[in-house]
């Protein structure tokens, strides 16, 4: 999907107390998320964690799977790994689009449970087409976003809802991506097919 990037950020993210914390990377959230993007054709998947330590762990993995070695055992995981960047913040990452696409990023926010009005995700590669504007869309660790990160975004994407009876709906945030991507994608497709994108 042109023009959509992605985000997985770590801080500033609640807790299950609902305070602001800042959480771990998760390994296979570099590797399933980085599968998941290119299947899909995100323009780059950004892992933001303000933490010297994480970031340099991040940067281990990424390395090792980018040299030349590691390439010829399993080309499809460098291929994958090769468009991840690490910024230390959600303002670092809107940066770096910036500077890629001369357009200031929109920054469409997901979770589980939102009050108030959403975006659909099919929604989001129209606006992106009209708006001629890149957007970041960015999903959250531990228990979710931080009302910090829900306060300044421009858009809430309506969220992913199954037949549960008690409405259950906290999936993990790998399953999140994929399902949203695929529907991003999905939905290109029928637009291209009505020759609306
Ligand atoms: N430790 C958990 C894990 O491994 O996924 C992290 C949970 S974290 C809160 C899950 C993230 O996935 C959310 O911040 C949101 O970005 C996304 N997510 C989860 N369920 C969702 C839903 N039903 N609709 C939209 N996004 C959802």
């Amino acid at each position: 999907v042109k023009g959509l990037y992605l985000g997985l950020a770590h801080y500033p993210m609640k807790n299950k107390a609902g305070e602001k914390v800042c959480t771990s990377v998760t390994n296979l959230d570099i590797h399933d998320i980085a599968r998941s993007c290119r299947t899909f054709g995100v323009e780059k998947y950004f892992i933001i964690t303000p933490i010297i330590p994480q970031q340099q762990l991040v940067a281990r993995i990424l390395q090792h799977w980018q040299k030349e070695k590691s390439s010829i055992y399993n080309p499809d995981r460098f291929d994958a790994l090769s468009f991840v960047e690490l910024t230390a913040s959600i303002d670092d990452a809107l940066s770096v689009i910036e500077q890629q696409c001369l357009a200031r990023p929109f920054l469409a926010i997901t979770g589980a449970q939102w009050e108030g009005p959403t975006l659909l995700i099919e929604d989001i590669s129209l606006k992106i087409r009209i708006d001629n504007r890149p957007c970041l869309l960015l999903f959250g660790t531990g228990s979710g976003l931080h009302p910090e990160v829900q306060e300044r975004a421009d858009f809430r994407v309506a969220s992913i809802h199954g037949a549960a009876e008690d409405g259950y709906n906290h999936l993990s945030v790998r399953s999140a991506v994929a399902i949203y991507l695929d529907r991003l994608s999905k939905n290109q497709e029928q637009g291209q097919e009505k020759g609306i994108v």
